[in-house]
């Protein structure tokens, strides 16, 4: 592919996966590096200075967790965390922690060369320090200038909560964000842990920009973790 690839840093200690891993994405034209270890990934990462990382939450010396805190001390490096099934709670720690995405094993080609792609992109935007005033999915656009939302060129009216919550999905588009996350912006931190406000709030957004809001196309739910903005 071209001169300068995308190197991805996986750092997992089971050895059919990295397998796995290291054939798809050098196939699909990528750098590929390991870790076996978290001390082992945090030491690559400062000296490799991959562009994305792809961290299992379950490593031997520590946790995936733990790396995630001590990564985001000093890096902004895109994280993409891998769990368990059942791995529900580990994974919104390492979310809320700063990891930008998760995949839960086992997981196909395609999703992981779509999460990271999107993740990619989040750290690109910014290094170009571009701020959007506007935002378009389907038949909506969001004016961020004016907080102004339309759908087919009509004004929908949004609530401040709305709209709020709407303004964050876009702001990690195509990145799964957490039920907390979502509650402290919309609500404030003393908020955190009451899911059912977001269910609400949720259906209300859905019924107003959604063409079936059952079955919604953009505003997606991540069952147990939180919701997505998802966007071609
Ligand atoms: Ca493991």
């Amino acid at each position: 592919m071209s001169k300068s690839k995308i190197a991805v840093l996986v750092i997992e200690d089971e050895a059919p996966i990295r397998r796995f891993l290291k054939m798809t994405l050098t196939s699909q034209g990528y750098d590929f590096s390991e870790a076996v270890s978290g001390q082992e990934g945090m030491l690559k990462v400062a000296s490799e200075k991959p562009d994305i990382v792809i961290l299992d939450l379950g490593l031997p010396d520590m946790d995936g967790l733990e790396v995630t805190k001590q990564l985001r001390e000093w890096t902004p490096i895109p994280i993409i965390v891998l769990s368990a099934r059942g791995q529900e709670k580990d994974k919104v720690e390492a979310l809320d922690a700063g990891a930008d995405d998760y995949l839960t094993k086992p997981f196909g080609v395609a999703e992981l060369m779509a999460r990271a792609r999107v993740a990619l992109r989040r750290t690109m935007t910014n290094s170009n320090g571009e701020t959007l005033s506007t935002f378009k999915f389907g038949d909506v656009e969001v004016d961020f200038l004016k907080r102004q939302v339309t759908k087919k060129g009509e004004e929908l009216h949004l609530t401040p909560i709305e709209y709020k919550l709407l303004s964050t999905l876009i702001k990690y588009v195509g990145r799964v964000v957490t039920h907390n996350h979502l509650l402290r912006e919309a609500w404030g931190a003393e908020y955190s842990g009451e899911t059912h406000y977001l269910r609400v709030y949720m259906a209300q957004l859905r019924r107003k920009l959604e063409k079936n809001p059952a079955q919604p196309k953009y505003l997606i739910t991540e069952p147990g973790v939180g919701y997505r903005l998802k966007v071609d």
